[in-house]
């Protein structure tokens, strides 16, 4: 199918005139700038370029035997600010150009360097053994090599303790030591609180330690367990962690809800060193590709491995065209190594499919022309002001979908940034239950120091001692040391 449009398009070219193209309309402003600038037709000696181009999308696809894409608006921009007109033609083998094994360069390199065309405008990356036989000009695109997969091929079965995935280790562990000195503070706050113990001498205290665990996890479990508290700042804190359980279960529910209904697998291959540590999904780029020369060139170890591996199987991994790559990664157990832009259009087009995260070796895509052409630098000038104008961008807006229709949104476990208020405010009321103990202890102290005649200060810290039997303590090790001196 791609062979025939390849030879329909080589032997028939297809002559787009300015004014032809003005009137498709493909880019916002075509027909405003051609005016502005009194473009006229070919009858009136514009000059005309070969245009050669490869058929990929979104950049020149055939449309009612039409050519159209980024590539073709990018053209017809360039042209009605530079005053040219042009012929489009598709690269006669249909590859983007490497040197091949007899020195000669294929694809759209080998036909400018022929002078088959006079520039090319298409995905061409720039790079150094190409710039040594042609220009390029500033690039209009940037991009990277990432991984295109299948989404079903690298998701990791269910872990067995998958019921923790919700919360992230850090909001485990804040939810641990928010458990614990809530319970510390319940446990101080019931001992302090004269309402909740009136008499520490005779009356046995139910918030013990260990009570104080088990009321905190009863809340967190939505059981109410005893003891009950009785004064106002045991209830302070005791209402205030039911709250910030309640509020905590709602989020675990939702994001376990979330993981399970996104089917949101932990990709098992999330980088190069992964792809060429596993033996179950084979990979290639395309045949002939700057991506193949990238890591045949590549000094890095894991580059050099893909390199070999690519190399020793070349007729099995390596693809021909990016629609059969995409095709390829749908059907089969593969993974595609390609330029991340072409491949997030992918993904944003076929739901099940997914860009692994790392990207590496940037680069550009530039418009090739013969080496000391007058056009280099004028196209160079012309792609940075359609950059400043944001042209560019509204093209890249305009041919790119920005996201699958149908995907669900990406799941992540809950940090603790994202539960922030609800940490602050159980913080707020631990401090509020303290404050109120002391309160009520002071209270007690103050009636007591009017019977007993003694400074308020003093039946305050003397309480204090005695429910936190730093007294008792202090009595007895008092004890202990006259006795070991006897
Ligand atoms: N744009 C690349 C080139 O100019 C081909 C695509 C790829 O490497 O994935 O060779």
């Amino acid at each position: 199918m791609d062979r025939g449009l390849h030879f329909m398009f080589c032997v028939v070219t297809t002559v787009l005139l300015l004014r032809e193209s003005s009137q498709t309309g493909a880019m916002r402003n075509d027909d405003a700038m051609i005016k502005a600038n009194g473009l006229r037709g070919p009858e009136e000696n514009l000059p005309v370029l070969t245009v050669t181009t490869i058929l990929e999308d979104p950049y020149a696809m055939v449309r009612s035997a039409e050519l159209e894409g980024y590539c073709i608006d990018l053209l017809k921009a360039l042209a009605s600010m530079l005053h040219f007109s042009y012929k489009v033609k598709v690269v006669g083998d249909g590859k983007y150009g490497a040197i091949s094994s007899n020195g000669n360069w294929t694809g759209m390199i080998g036909e400018i360097l022929r002078q088959e065309a006079d520039i090319a405008v298409a995905p061409l990356t720039v790079t150094s053994a190409r710039e040594e036989v042609v220009s390029f000009t500033t690039p209009f695109l940037q991009t990277g090599i990432g991984i295109l997969l299948r989404k079903d091929t690298i998701s990791q079965d269910m872990s067995f303790f998958h019921f923790l995935a919700p919360f992230s280790k850090e909001t485990w562990t804040g939810l641990l030591f928010a458990y614990v000195l809530t319970c510390i503070c319940l446990f101080l706050v019931a001992r302090l609180s004269p309402c909740e113990w009136n008499e520490p001498k005779n009356e046995e205290n139910h918030f013990t330690f260990l009570n104080s665990l088990w009321f905190g996890a009863g809340a967190l479990t939505l059981q109410g367990a005893t003891p009950r508290p009785k004064a106002f700042s045991v209830r302070v804190i005791a209402a205030i962690w039911w709250l910030f359980t309640i509020a905590l279960l709602a989020a675990y529910i939702a994001n376990f809800t979330a993981l399970l209904s996104s089917g949101s697998e932990q990709l098992t291959i999330q980088t190069f060193e992964d792809l060429v540590k596993q033996r179950k999904i084979e990979f290639g780029t395309l045949d002939g590709s700057s991506t193949f020369y990238f890591f045949k060139n590549s000094k890095n170890p894991i580059h050099r491995m893909i390199f070999e591996y690519m190399d020793k199987r070349r007729d099995h991994v390596l693809v021909k065209t990016y629609q059969e790559a995409v095709q390829r990664v749908m059907e089969s157990n593969y993974a595609f190594i390609g330029e991340s832009i072409s491949q997030d259009l992918a993904a944003a087009r076929h739901c099940n499919l997914i860009r692994a995260p790392e990207v590496i070796g940037d680069r550009g895509y530039g418009i090739a022309t013969a080496q000391a052409s007058q056009w280099t630098e004028k196209l160079s000038v012309a792609v940075l002001k359609l950059r400043e104008s944001g042209d560019l961008d509204y093209l890249r807006n305009k041919w790119w979908e920005s996201s699958c229709l149908h995907s669900r949104e990406r799941w992540s476990p809950l940090q603790p940034q994202a539960l922030g208020g609800l940490f602050l405010t159980l913080a707020v009321g631990l401090a509020l239950g303290v404050i109120a103990a002391m309160v009520e202890l002071s209270n007690k102290s103050r009636h007591a120091a009017g019977h007993v005649k003694k400074s308020c200060c003093s039946i305050f810290t003397e309480e204090m001692c005695t429910r936190l039997r730093i007294k008792e303590n202090t009595r007895q090790s008092q004890e202990t040391s006259g006795r070991a001196n006897a």
